[in-house]
């Protein structure tokens, strides 16, 4: 299978950092024309600025005029847009009875008001060309509950069952709308790496296959739905969680507990 995005417009939102800023390398390196959008370039944590070539656009994706803006930009500076990935997001943590409504708020507008304008600002341009794809950063958040979390996991929930709308929306244009699921990754989001090890030790053994995950394997499957090869799927939450999903206490497979 030979992916090549030649002639092919990415729009990455949340691009300057994290995951984000490595689906923006990655599609660059697969010859997609990149327009990496958010709030601030060069990210503040992350330093230094993107490669020569991809379009830096800054863009809040919590507001609409913002959002509006750059979407127009892209499509001055390049004149098509196929391909949207919904990936900023914000991380809250907080048990229901502390959690500020503020931050709760704030929750919701970056991961689901983010997701549902740059959306509604790439329907026409993907409509008009008759095809186009929005892939959206859900999380395994979405389907399994944990402590403290409700705000981020009701908020990544709500992008799923989004996602399967937009799906039916823009099926007659032959534009696909996925979700993915990933799993944990190790960014300024969670500070994961930065745990004790006791503590990284019990999050991996949450996982089938024990190890962190990289971007890299959430670019591998976002090259994917984003090629023509992923024509036939829409309105599907993909699993790229290392196998959060697969069974309970995966762990018992490491200590030989599963012969
Ligand atoms: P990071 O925090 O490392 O990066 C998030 C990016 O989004 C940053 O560049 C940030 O900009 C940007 N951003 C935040 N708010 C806005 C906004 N209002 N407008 C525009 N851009 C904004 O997160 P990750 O790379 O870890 O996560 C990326 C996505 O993947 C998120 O949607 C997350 O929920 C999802 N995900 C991540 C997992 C993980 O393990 N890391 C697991 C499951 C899902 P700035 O730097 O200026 O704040």
């Amino acid at each position: 299978m030979l992916i090549d995005f030649t002639g092919q417009v990415v729009v990455i939102s949340g691009g300057g950092r994290g995951i984000g800023r490595a689906l923006v390398e990655r599609f660059a390196a697969e010859n997609a024309q990149v327009a990496a959008l958010d709030l601030a370039f060069p990210d503040p944590l992350h330093g230094d600025g993107l490669p020569d070539g991809i379009a830096t656009i800054t863009c809040d994706v919590t507001d609409a005029e913002s959002v509006r803006a750059a979407i127009k930009d892209v499509v001055k500076r390049f004149g098509r847009l196929d391909v949207l990935v919904n990936n900023a997001g914000i991380n809250v943590e907080g048990t229901v009875e502390t959690l500020d409504p503020a931050r709760w708020k704030s929750a919701f507008d970056v991961n689901v008001l983010g997701v549902f304008l740059l959306s509604q600002a790439v329907i026409p341009i993907m409509k008009a060309a008759g095809h186009g794809r929005i892939i959206n950063a859900a999380s395994f958040a979405a389907i399994i509950p944990s402590i403290g979390a409700a705000a981020y996991g009701a908020s990544k929930a709500a992008v799923v069952q989004f996602t399967r709308v937009l799906a039916g929306e823009l099926g007659p244009w032959n534009i696909t709308v996925n979700a993915y699921a990933p799993g944990m990754i190790p960014t300024a989001m969670n500070g994961f790496a930065e745990m004790p090890e006791a503590a990284q030790s019990r999050l991996l053994d949450t996982l089938s296959l024990r190890r962190w995950e990289k971007p890299d394997d959430v670019a591998d499957l976002l090259c994917f739905l984003a090629s023509d090869a992923a024509g036939y799927i829409t309105g599907a939450l993909i699993d790229v969680s290392g196998g959060k999903f697969a069974t309970q206490i995966p762990s018992r497979a490491y200590e030989g507990l599963a012969g």
